[in-house]
Formats: structure tokens, C-alpha cells, sequence
């Protein structure tokens, strides 16, 4: 028998899996970074997107169980590199006024991650008619597109600081 040919429900559920390793990984890395931060705002910022990840990855499970699969991650190359680069800036920049700008420019890489994921997975979701997964994964989307919004303010007001 030939192999059975994969639908696009495959790939949503292959890509389910892909957001929730990425959001776990991202979970242990939000600790460190708001540790490595210098300025308060920016500490404050990665607390702040810690406690919503523990509730994004809530929501993805709730996807995986309205799909009647279990939640299981799978490898997200993507997503071990950027952390990977986001601790390189954290090693190597340690003592330099550029520290956080590193940092935070390495966390707006991570945030643009995830909305390319969630607004793909939520089109897909709406093609397959899951409703209740598409408003579930748009709220994570909120979250992220907030956070980015809330990290280019502030990259904009330190560069202002630094110009005045
Ligand atoms: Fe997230
Ligand atoms: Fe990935
Ligand atoms: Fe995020």
C-alpha cells in the first residue's frame, strides 16, 4: 500500500507542535534574559512576556486536545538558533553600553518568529473550519504582536535618551 498521502491538517498539527517546542524553549530563555537585562524597563518587559508564555502554552494544549492529540513538541531548529544567538550578544556584549540593544533586538527576532508561525497556523485553522483553534491561536498572536510593539517603544526611547 502506498504511503498515506499528508493533508494540510498534517502540517497544521506539524506546525502545532513546532509553536509549542518554540514556546517552551522561549519559556526558559524569558528568565535568563530579564536576569542579563541592565535597564529595569527592559527586565520588566521579559517578566511581563514570561507570564503570558505560561498562558500561550496553556492555550496550545488546549488546541492539541480540540485536535484529540497529545502535546508533544517537536525540534525547532529556528528557534534554538535564535537563542542561541540571543546568548552569544549576552556573553559577548556583558559589560557594553550595547548589551540591552542586543538583547532586545535579539527578542524582537523571536516575537517575529512567532507571529510568521501563529498567522500562518491561524489561516490554516480557519481553512480547516476549527474555529475555536483560530481564537485560541490569535490571542498568542495578540500577545506576540504586543510584545514587539512594546519592545520597538522601547529600543525608541533609549536610542532618544542616547540622542538627548
Ligand atoms: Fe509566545
Ligand atoms: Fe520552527
Ligand atoms: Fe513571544
Amino acid at each position: 500500500m502506498a504511503a498515506k498521502e499528508k493533508t494540510l491538517e498534517d502540517l497544521f498539527h506539524d506546525t502545532l507542535k513546532d509553536i509549542y517546542f518554540a514556546e517552551k524553549k522561549i519559556l526558559t530563555a524569558l528568565p535568563k534574559m530579564a536576569k542579563a537585562a541592565h535597564s529595569d524597563q527592559l527586565k520588566a518587559a521579559f517578566e511581563k512576556h514570561h507570564a503570558e508564555t505560561e498562558g500561550q502554552v496553556e492555550r496550545l494544549e488546549q488546541v492539541f486536545e480540540l485536535i484529540d492529540k497529545p502535546a508533544r513538541g517537536k525540534t525547532c531548529p529556528a528557534i534554538l538558533g535564535l537563542v542561541e544567538e540571543g546568548q552569544e550578544v549576552m556573553k559577548d556584549f556583558k559589560a557594553s553600553d550595547a548589551h540591552d540593544a542586543g538583547l532586545l533586538s535579539g527578542a524582537q527576532a523571536v516575537e517575529h518568529y512567532e507571529i510568521s508561525r501563529y498567522g500562518t497556523l491561524i489561516a490554516w485553522a480557519e481553512q480547516l473550519g476549527m474555529t475555536d483553534a483560530a481564537k485560541l491561536l490569535k490571542q498568542n498572536l495578540d500577545e506576540e504582536k504586543k510584545t514587539d510593539a512594546a519592545l520597538t517603544r522601547l529600543a525608541e526611547s533609549s536610542l532618544n535618551q542616547i540622542a538627548a
